[in-house]
Formats: structure tokens, sequence, C-alpha cells
């Protein structure tokens, strides 16, 4: 078994927070049954929904397509299992913004009959980088460390780039989940499996690995499974536990020591990262031809009888995994999907599982939140932020609604880790303030894009316009000439024609 290696870069800011994560870690993933019915929503990932191709009424069978991608960024959802379309409908969602969405309703029929061409996938090594991309998107995986981002699209644009490692996130940083630590002890054959596919696709001869300090077993199995497979381009790094180092570019700086600028993209560093989970899920879909229809994740919390981690098909709803777990506790108050730190708060536990969903967290009691106060400029917020943000005076750029200035002072590199929040003696609430301003500035820019077409729309409306008057002019200008050269029996014809179109008129 090779041993991880240490030499890293350092973080800045981060706390060490509460791990939380042994009660849905004693037993092994527990497998849920077919649900009763699946609410898939066309929009799981980052982009354009999906576009619904089945109708109500119609037969599906687990695997099948149906709906394709709505546009260049934009991944496909695939059918769960096998029953009926009964609707295609808004539904309430656990995503951050809005709270219902599109979805394909699927009575099951329980028998799960799945599509034959998911049996039957040519090896990957003989499949080019273009080749491979294509096979992925059509495989429906998106980034299942929480971003969502369809994988295909962001394999393609780091081709563009020029690579030195390929990073596998299994640094699962954030209180109480434990779905990808769960995932590398039980499924590292497919994490580093997936690896080798992407490195294949990718064109890269080193891949890291890397795991926090916390997940020993996860540790151990992955390098069993490394010593067994032989290949020296993957190297297991072992980093410390410090939330947020799961964050892409926190984990690139850990790993690499380089720092990816404002406003960029790990790959402007030479590196790409996909987490663990959506290595393995490339490995299933190339090698083993599942499409991504589960995913694990972990329901745990002191709101649920027996907390563990299940694999669940995709529109499962959430109210059935809690169910499976025992069922809520008399003392549960809160439902959160994700975890304590980014996850989102739910009315209703009638939501469904998502590709993006790592975390049912019940708790006994919500948080008690002190009274928020005025800023005593401590500096504390700036201390722990990992991105080396001032949060203080974002707040405070964001209360006056400067966009110029919160551009200026980086908010959109922001990853909403809450560390600032946790800190303030003054119970800022700056987080969700950061949420909704950067929701704001997306808006304000897709409303700036709206109208830049509109204009060019209008602009080239009247460009069409006038040289079709100019081409009118020329040829009545043209009639006129001809009708001034003509002799008097060519004016007589060019007037009984004239006569004959006002008398058809
Ligand atoms: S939420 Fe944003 S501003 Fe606050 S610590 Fe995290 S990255 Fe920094
Ligand atoms: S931690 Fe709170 S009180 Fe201290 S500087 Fe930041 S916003 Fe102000």
């Amino acid at each position: 078994m090779s041993a991880p290696t240490y030499d890293l870069g350092k973080l800045h800011g981060g706390m060490r927070l509460p791990a939380n994560k042994l009660a849905s870690t004693h037993d092994p993933i527990r497998k849920m049954p077919l649900p009763a019915q699946l609410i898939l929503p066309i929009a799981q990932h980052v982009g354009d929904p999906a576009l619904p191709i089945v109708a109500i009424g119609e037969q599906v069978l687990k695997g099948q397509l149906i709906a394709e991608p709505g546009g260049k960024l934009s991944a496909p959802v695939h059918a769960s299992s096998s029953g009926t379309i009964v609707a295609i409908e808004p539904w309430p969602v656990s995503r951050r913004y809005g709270d219902k969405a599109p979805c394909i309703v699927i009575d099951c029929d329980g028998e799960d009959r799945a599509i034959a061409s998911v049996t039957d996938q040519p090896a990957w090594e003989s499949l080019s980088a273009n080749e491979l991309l294509a096979r992925i998107l059509q495989g429906g995986i998106v980034g299942l460390g929480g971003a969502v981002f369809p994988t295909a699209q962001k394999l393609m644009q780091a081709l563009s780039c020029e690579l030195k490692y390929l990073i596998l996130n299994g640094v699962e940083c954030e209180p109480y989940i434990s779905c990808d630590d769960m995932l590398m002890r039980e499924y590292s054959a497919e994490v580093l499996g997936g690896a080798r596919i992407l490195m294949h696709a990718l064109g890269l001869d080193l891949c890291y690995v890397v795991v926090e300090s916390d997940k020993p077993q996860a540790l151990r199995r992955l390098g069993e499974q490394l010593a067994l497979l032989g290949d020296a381009r993957i190297v297991l790094k072992q980093v410390p536990t410090i939330y947020p180092s799961g964050g892409e570019d926190q984990l690139v700086q850990l790993v690499t020591n380089l720092e990816v600028p404002s406003g960029g993209l790990p790959t402007d560093v030479g590196c790409l990262v996909q987490n663990v989970g959506t290595a393995a899920a490339i490995y299933d879909w190339i090698v083993q031809g599942k499409p991504l229809l589960s995913r694990i994740t972990t329901v745990t919390g002191d709101g649920v009888v027996h907390p563990m981690n299940v694999e669940a098909r995709i529109g499962t709803l959430v109210a059935d995994i809690v169910r499976f777990a025992g069922g809520y506790t008399e003392h549960a108050r809160q439902l959160i999907i994700g975890g304590p730190m980014t996850g989102k708060a739910m009315s209703t536990d009638l939501v469904p599982l998502v590709k993006a969903s790592n975390c049912v967290l019940v708790l006994s009691a919500t948080p008690s939140i002190g009274a928020k106060s005025p800023c005593i400029r401590c500096g504390d917020c700036a201390a722990v932020c990992p991105v080396q943000l001032l949060p203080q005076q974002l707040y405070r750029y964001s209360c006056a609604d400067d966009e110029k200035k919160l551009r200026l002072h980086g908010l959109t590199d922001c990853i909403e880790c809450g560390c600032c929040d946790l800190v303030c003696p003054s119970h800022i609430p700056l987080t969700a303030e950061f949420r909704v301003a950067k929701a704001r500035i997306r808006e304000q820019a897709d409303e700036k894009a709206r109208a830049e077409r509109a204009r060019f729309r209008f602009e080239a409306r009247n460009q069409r316009m006038e040289t079709e008057q100019r081409a009118r002019e020329q040829q009545l200008a043209q009639q006129r000439d001809t009708a001034r050269q003509a002799g008097p029996a060519e004016i007589a014809a060019i007037l009984q024609r004239k006569q004959q179109q006002q008398d058809g008129d």
C-alpha cells in the first residue's frame, strides 16, 4: 500500500469545526428500495435546463433519456427507473435560488427494466478525448461535489488549457456530510478507475487523490486499491482537516501551492479538480454502462432516528429517505438539504433528491442566533476568510447596493462558506447578504445581456429595412431610366403592363 504524502501548501483562514460524522459512518451504505414515484427536475445542473422529450402517459425504461441538453451548457436527464410519465409540472425543489422548478414525474412500475444500450459500451482505452467527452455528456454526469457543473463541458474547457494535474477532491470538509468518505471506503476501485479515464481523456500523467486526515478508512482503502492497480501516476495525498479546504481553489493551493487568480479557474494554473463521486460516476457510466441514476447521500442529524448513508435513485423524495432512516425523532425541528454551512433550510420534505444532494440534515433545534448589532470592526471575519476578502467592507457595499465596489472588492470570489458568519461577534448575517448580492449582480448581468441582444436585433432589423428600401429605390430609378430611353412603342407597352397590373389589383 502506498503511503499518502504531506507536502502541502498553506490555506489562508478557514476553521476547525466539530465534524459530527461518526453517527452516519457506523454502518455500510444502505441501498434504498425503489420508491413508488420519482420526481426528476429538468434543471439539476448549472446552465440551461434540459428539454423534456417525453409525453404524459408514455412508458419509460430505466436509463432512458427523458430530457435532452437544452443548450451549450446543459446536461441530459434520464429516467431513474421504469414506469409511466404522469406529469411534467413545477414541483418544490431544494436549489438555493427559487423554490419550484419544472419536474418530470414517473409512477414507477416496480420492475426496474433498463434500456438495452445501457449495458453495451466500448472499451474506454480505445476512445479519443472527444469520443469520451461525448459519452460523458450522454451519461448526464455533472460535478457531484455540489457545483453540478456539466462534466463534459468542464473537461472541454480544460482541454483548451495547459494542464499539469488532475486533482480528485475527497476533502469532505463540511460537518455532518460523509457520503464521499463512505464512497471512498466502499467504491475505491470506481474512484481510481474514474481517475484513469479522466487522465486518458485529458492526456495527463499525474493525478492527486486528496483526502482529509480525519478519514483514515478511506485513505486505507484507496491506498490498498492503488497498490493493486500499480499505477504510479496516481498519488494519494492527505491534507489537514480544516473547513473549507474542499473548495476548488483552496484545494489547489493546499496541494500545489499555486494560487488561482481572482475571477479565474483552477485550469488557469494547470489544475483540473473533480469530485471523487464524479470520478466514480464516470467509471460507472463509461465502464459499466450505468448513467447517473442514483447517488449516495448522508441522512443525519439528531432529528433522524438512524443516521446513515443511503444510495437512492435521483428523484426519490426526501420524505422517503428520512422514513428509510427510521423517520424523524420527536425533537426534529429543522430540515436542511446540504450541510449546516452551505445547505438550504427547507420548509417541506416533499422535495426530490437531485444530483447535487449530498446530505439530508435534520436538527433537533434551530441554532440560536444572537441579535444583530453594529459591526465593531474587530476584523475576525477577514481573518477566517479563505479567499482573503474583507467581509465587513463587502457587507457595507452590499447594503448600499454598490455593485461597482462589490465587484472591485471581489464579491464574486466569495465561496459562501459561512466562516465569517460563525465568528462575527455582532451576529451580522454576512453570507446570506453576499448570496443575495451575488444573485442581484447575476440578474443585472443577465438583464444587461438581454438588453444587449434586444439592441442588436433592433439594429439588425433597421439595417435590413434600410437595405431593402435602398434596393427598391434603385429598382425604381432603373425603371425610370428605361422609360426615359424608351421609344413610343415601348412606352405604350409599359403603360399597358401598368394598367394590367392595376386592373389585377
Ligand atoms: S462567506 Fe465569503 S466572505 Fe465569508 S468567509 Fe466565506 S468566502 Fe469569505
Ligand atoms: S466579524 Fe463582524 S463585527 Fe467583526 S469586523 Fe467582521 S462584520 Fe464587523
